[in-house]
């Protein structure tokens, strides 16, 4: 394909050999009905299934379609990004799920959005029966603890099924942090969001990609990449040790003027455990607070971003 399309399509895929050719279909019928060239990005995340055929036989059935393959499995994050970097579309990328659990129909819907003044599109997942208790009750967790934690306000059932302008696009991608959470990146990038809730369909074939583990090290990758606040910990718990003394202070004051029986010895016992212990905490709390300022520098993230003035936007 010559021309510069004017919306992406992205597609992260992992052994979903049945589901790629199906998706394109659905995509390329809904690309017809656009009002500009679309191409669809598959990132083959180093599948080891039939998918990197399919993904063959696809990108030369149709000038649309293109596809990156990677060497070996790196992640859905990883795949995003590639997707996010590869992406040509002049005006809007829209990237969503190889399984069709994110409905492609909407994505007419998503534009006349963006088309409206929205630089993100976010689509929100309303809680849908089908999912396993277990499955709602971590997702709903890791949303209320990430917030707390970050500062941020990622709202719940936010997936990775969303539209981003080629502004906010440049933008994500000037991010050079390695470990990516892109779900709090395109938040912390700022610009017009939009949230837009959506029936999440059942994955057409095959099983998830996301085991209990990998679950786990996204919760933590998410928040150790947007919070310094577990760094704080020991710095509060010193505050909580000083307390103590203090109140102990005051047991040992009250009981001497009363005259209340102490065994010699235990209140100094007392006061070198906690002192050595609040000190100790203290130390690693500043230590913490370095580390804090390390981490955040070495994330090299610009300190802001640029957004065109509204009157200036061109032609949608
Ligand atoms: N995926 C990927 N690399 C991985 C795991 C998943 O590219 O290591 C893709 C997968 O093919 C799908 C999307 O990420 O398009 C979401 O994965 P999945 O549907 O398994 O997650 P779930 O919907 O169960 O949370
Ligand atoms: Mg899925």
């Amino acid at each position: 394909m010559n021309t510069t399309p004017k919306y992406s399509f992205v597609l992260p895929a992992f052994n979903e050999d049945e589901n790629v050719a199906i998706m394109t279909e659905r995509l390329l019928t809904i690309a017809e009905k656009l009002d500009g060239a679309v191409e669809i990005l598959w990132v083959n995340d180093g599948s080891t299934d039939g998918t990197a055929t399919q993904l063959d036989r696809l990108t030369q059935d149709h000038d649309a379609v293109r596809a990156l393959h990677f060497s070996r499995n790196f992640g859905h994050m990883a795949a995003l990004c590639a997707g996010l970097e590869g992406a040509r579309a002049s005006h809007a990328v829209i990237t969503l799920d190889a399984d069709g659990q994110h409905p492609p129909e909407m994505i007419p819907e998503m534009i006349r959005h963006w088309k409206d003044g929205a630089d993100i599109v976010q689509c929100i997942r309303q809680q849908a029966s089908e999912r396993s208790l277990i499955k709602k009750a971590t997702s709903g967790g890791f949303y209320k603890i990430f917030n707390l934690l970050a500062d941020t306000d990622i709202p719940e059932g936010a997936a990775d099924f969303r539209l981003m302008s080629r502004e906010v696009v440049d933008a994500l991608n000037t991010l050079p942090e390695r470990v990516r959470f892109v779900r709090g990146l395109v938040h912390w990038v700022g610009f017009h969001q939009l949230l837009m809730p959506y029936e999440e369909e059942k994955r057409l074939t095959g099983t998830t990609k996301y085991s209990m583990r990998h679950m786990l090290s996204f919760a933590l990758n998410g928040i150790t990449s947007f919070s310094i606040r577990p760094l704080r910990l020991s710095f509060v718990l010193s505050l909580l040790v000083i307390g103590l003394i203090a109140l102990y202070s005051a047991y040992v004051l009250v009981a001497m003027v009363s005259g209340k029986y102490i065994s010699p010895g235990w209140t100094s016992l007392v006061f070198v455990v906690l002192f050595l212990g609040a000190a100790q905490l203290l130390v690693i709390g500043i230590a913490s607070e370095y580390l804090a300022r390390l981490y955040v520098e070495q994330k090299r993230r610009p300190v802001y971003i640029l957004r065109k003035p509204i009157s200036r936007r061109e032609e949608q």
